[in-house]
């Protein structure tokens, strides 16, 4: 409920607009590395410093011209020799509707094939992020596209609150492909989405433990400390090895459990999401959690 209206009230203009303008000094900058890809790989460095692995999201979505994708694109590939000349350990996520992928789903896999190349050359990542369930379908295949040629550089999400996802897990699985399993940001329709939160929390320890005891490689995204215990009870309890599954977390969300988790040998990862782009991504953090608009709200006061 409160995240539909939320989520609601970010596609008014005005609303969006006062949040655009303020919003990084009032605390949207609490889950947004900085501006300036400098600021991202400065975060990415004290986290490598402390165990913690990163991945890099250039913030941004939904573009409405083939030229601004074509830009994104050059960008990620900027970021991949970035990341390489410093010498920091970090991967990188993207979104393929700032790929192109509304405009032409060819041109959208270009741009992807292209980046997954570069991160093959320097033995690195890329991670398709998932967006709302219009693009579900189109984001599996586009992926499945590349991963037939690159099946060590690119890994998908599954959002454990959509239905489908189980099905498609199932498909999907086999030969070591690499999923990270999230619950889901997106505003959906009942007919897509389980609408009850401990369903959701079901389905994705169900989904954790079917990509775990299916040789998938999983990244466990989650700052839910019960789904966390549940998960590492099912890892020792089946011996799996801990090279086949690591824990993710967003920047400025529970860093000392993600850092608890790699002093005791874990991998982790933090998402870190940068640029000026940051409006979309920031109201699905204060969708997520009702205590994040009243932060908002009192830094809003005290001006
Ligand atoms: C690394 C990573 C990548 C992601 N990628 C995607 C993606 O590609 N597509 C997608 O749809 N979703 C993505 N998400 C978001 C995800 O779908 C959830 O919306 C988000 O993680 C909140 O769910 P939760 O699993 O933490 O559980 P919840 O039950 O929502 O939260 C558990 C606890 O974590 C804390 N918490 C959770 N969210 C916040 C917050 N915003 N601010 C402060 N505290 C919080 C609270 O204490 C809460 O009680 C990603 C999440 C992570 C961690």
């Amino acid at each position: 409920m409160f995240r539909q209206l939320i989520l609601g009230i970010g596609n008014n203009r005005l609303v969006s607009h006062a949040i655009q303008q303020y919003g990084l000094r009032l605390g949207a900058s609490r889950f947004i590395a900085g501006p300036d890809l400098g600021d991202a790989i400065h975060v990415v460095r004290q986290l490598n410093q402390v165990g913690v692995e990163a991945t890099l999201d250039s913030l941004g979505e939904s573009v409405d011209r083939l030229e601004k994708a074509t830009k994104a694109r050059d960008n990620y590939l900027h970021m991949l020799d970035v990341i390489q000349k410093r010498g920091v350990q970090s991967h990188v996520s993207l979104k393929l509707t700032m790929m192109g992928l509304e405009l032409s789903v060819d041109e959208a896999r270009e741009n992807v094939r292209q980046i997954v190349a570069r991160a093959n050359q320097y033995g690195n990542f890329v991670r398709i992020d998932m967006e709302d369930s219009r693009f579900t379908s189109a984001t599996l295949k586009l992926f499945e596209d590349v991963w037939g040629e690159y099946p060590h550089n690119v890994g998908v999400v599954l959002q454990a609150y959509l239905y489908r996802t189980i099905d498609d897990l199932k498909t999907l699985s086999g030969m070591g492909k690499n999923f990270r399993i999230v619950k889901g940001a997106y505003m959906e329709p009942v007919s897509v989405a389980y609408p009850s939160k401990p369903d959701v929390d079901d389905n994705y320890v169900r989904l954790v433990k079917y990509s775990l005891s299916h040789g998938n490689y999983t990244a466990v995204a989650t700052h839910d400390e019960a789904i966390v215990g549940q998960v590492l009870r099912y890892v020792k309890r089946h011996h799996i090895s801990s090279d086949q599954f690591e824990f993710q977390m967003l920047y400025g969300v529970k860093q000392s459990i993600l850092q608890d988790l790699a002093n005791e040998g874990y991998r982790t990862r933090v998402y870190v999401p940068w640029g000026r782009d940051w409006y979309a991504y920031y109201l699905r953090r204060v969708a997520e959690r009702p205590a994040n608009l009243l932060f908002f709200a009192r830094n809003l006061m005290r001006r």
